[in-house]
């Protein structure tokens, strides 16, 4: 795989764990959080209904309980002794004391869908006050210095906060319950608020969900924008290493192979030819009377005669042709699977092309026509290195510069 693809891919897993992470992380912080902020709430309403049950009691309890009138379906309290009384004029009361009257309180809240009291003791005098599992546990604890306890409950699909709180005997309690040997201070009981949180829950759920899709939104934001400008970066990388590593083979000047690239491309297709038995061509070209072209027309001009000089060569040979600048003006061509008069072709056309055209390209305008000398040179079983095939070329090359230049040449020994 392209070492972009892995780095990106690597980046991106990576940064998918971490943006994971942080949602659980939100998810679980909002969680404890809300469930926090549940129970707090829940308690501070419990703690306010609780106290207002106990005032009102107090209240009763102050006035020796209530009368009211009796009407008709009335039923009298059973566990006072009596207590029922008839007026002169012959209208009947019956009395309502504070445990009554948290009962009858607690039926109409319930009624209206609102919250559930209960008043109970571990030794209740009505059976009906008997505690259940979590009022009992309550109960003990109060017994043990506790001043509150509260907890959470499903029934029926719904979650209820339970809260309960002690019951201390005071003054006004033992007009009544002295009998029953309470004392001052004592705890004889408690007081159990139920309601259901649904309406609590729902604020907070809605809260939660603003906060984790505000939470997953500005993540993924994020890592859409961490993802963006690292692909970015990443690719800006990849190019600047293509870059660089072109520049690294590349000829400024000409845009061709430089001398290194060259040989070292010269290397590899020899081996490949001796390994496979191919034909393997190489000619090496020279620009004649090159200084005097400088001397003459300036060094600007001597430039664009290479570049032209490359452009020829370039466009005179195959896709899979390797040309390169050898020295100052001097080019190599490696030809593979080329034969040696298919080669001694080429190079004529090469050398015919420039001597005709390059000098009146436009941008160069140069009197006389600029000749190359070409020496070639093909790969023999007797050849140990590109090198040999390569001397011969340039051998062939001096021989073409003596013999007049404006030509192509070649030798048949080996130096
Ligand atoms: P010959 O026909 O024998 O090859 O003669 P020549 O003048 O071409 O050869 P010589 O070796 O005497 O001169 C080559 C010149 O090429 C000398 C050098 O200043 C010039 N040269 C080398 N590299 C560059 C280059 O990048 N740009 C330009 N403008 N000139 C260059
Ligand atoms: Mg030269
Ligand atoms: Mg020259």
């Amino acid at each position: 795989m392209d070492p972009e693809r892995t780095i990106y891919r690597s980046f991106a897993l990576s940064a998918g764990l971490v943006f994971l992470f942080c949602l659980v992380i939100i998810f679980s912080v909002v969680t404890a959080t809300n469930r926090k902020l549940i129970y707090e709430q829940a308690r501070t309403e419990a703690r306010s209904l609780f106290h207002s049950i106990v005032i009102t009691r107090k209240w009763n309890a102050a006035h020796g309980g209530i009368y009211v009138e009796k009407k008709d379906g009335m039923t009298s309290n059973p566990y006072l002794a009596d207590p029922d009384i008839k007026t002169t004029d012959g209208r009947l009361f019956t009395k309502k004391n504070p445990a009554l009257m948290t009962r009858e309180i607690s039926e109409y809240a319930e009624q209206e869908g609102l919250f559930r009291f209960r008043i109970t003791s571990l030794n209740p005098l009505n059976p009906d006050n008997k505690p259940d599992a979590f009022e009992e546990k309550a109960l003990k604890l109060f017994e043990q210095g506790e001043k509150e306890a509260f907890q959470t409950e499903q029934l029926e699909g719904k979650t209820y906060f339970r809260y309960m709180a002690p019951l201390f005997v005071e003054h006004a309690c033992l007009t009544c319950h002295a009998v029953q040997g309470y004392r001052m201070g004592q705890v004889r009981g408690g007081i159990s608020v139920t309601f259901d949180v649904k309406d609590i829950k729902k604020i907070q759920d809605t809260y939660t969900f603003i906060f984790i899709a505000f939470g997953f939104i500005s993540i993924s934001v994020l890592f859409g924008i961490g993802l963006y400008f690292t692909k970015r970066l990443i690719r800006k990388i990849a190019e600047a290493r293509q870059q660089i590593e072109t520049m690294a083979i590349t000829d400024d000047l000409t845009g061709l192979f430089n001398r290194r690239h060259l040989l070292t491309r010269f290397n590899q297709e020899f081996e490949r030819a001796m390994r496979l038995k191919k034909q393997l061509g190489c000619m090496m070209l020279d620009i004649d009377h090159f200084k005097d072209i400088n001397d003459t027309y300036g060094h600007p001009t001597g430039d664009m005669v290479l570049k032209e000089t490359a452009g020829m060569i370039v466009r005179s040979i195959r896709a899979y042709d390797i040309a390169g600048r050898y020295g100052g003006e001097e080019f190599l061509v490696v030809l593979p699977d080329t034969t040696f008069e298919n080669m001694l072709h080429l190079a004529d056309r090469i050398r015919e092309t420039i001597a005709e055209s390059l000098h009146a390209r436009a941008g160069i305008t140069i009197k006389d026509p600029v000749t190359v000398s070409i020496g070639i040179a093909s790969a023999t079983t007797e050849d140990s290195s590109a090198n040999d095939l390569l001397l011969r070329a340039d051998n062939g090359l001096y021989k073409a510069k003596g013999q007049g230049r404006n030509r192509v040449s070649w030798v048949t020994y080996e130096c």
